[in-house]
């Protein structure tokens, strides 16, 4: 298993619509291991295929907070959301594409989500709390959204300036 680079934004790349997977081969399934792997280094919640470039709707998430409980690493090909629910929370979301970025978003408090697990099988599960925030949150990067795309203009201008400084810094040191 290897660790992936995480693409910063902005970055065309995270703005494509990512293609749907057809077939969990074995490299697909090894993809997902190394999501897993560059997820918990990094450390974050939640990785979207497209943020190591990779343009398939594959995403990986595990949002168990609390140090003591069991993790629970999720892959999910071809995400989909059958039904959100009309109450809505808000998170402070951040993103590995956007290091060091924090804001509140407003989204469905619950989601019913469907998808294809590493065995090809399908899944289904109703997710709530930071759960439902955190897939709704994957499942956007998979259409080339961020959080970001839900704040104001000026505050998202300032973000994205602030990324744009950030990527310069690194690509001189
Ligand atoms: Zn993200």
């Amino acid at each position: 298993m290897a660790r992936r680079l995480i693409l910063i934004h902005p970055d065309p790349r995270l703005r494509k619509v990512a293609e749907p997977v057809t077939e969990i081969t074995p490299e697909l399934a090894e993809l997902a291991d190394d999501m897993l792997v560059t997820m918990y280094e990094a450390p974050g919640l939640g990785l979207a295929a497209p943020q190591i470039g990779i343009s398939k709707r594959l995403i990986v998430l595990d949002c168990v907070k609390e140090a003591e409980a069991e993790p629970r690493p999720i892959a999910m090909f071809n995400p989909e959301i059958l039904w959100s629910s009309e109450d809505r929370s808000i998170y402070e979301e951040g993103c590995l594409s956007i290091p060091d970025q924090y804001a509140e978003v407003e989204r469905p408090a619950e989601v019913e989500v469907r998808w294809l697990d590493r065995e090809g099988l399908v899944q289904q599960e109703r997710f709530a709390g930071l759960w439902a925030t955190c897939v709704q949150h994957e499942i956007d990067h998979l259409d080339g959204r961020l959080f970001i795309d839900y704040l104001k203009p000026l505050r998202r201008q300032m973000i994205t300036r602030k990324m744009e400084k950030l990527k310069r810094e690194r690509a001189r040191a």
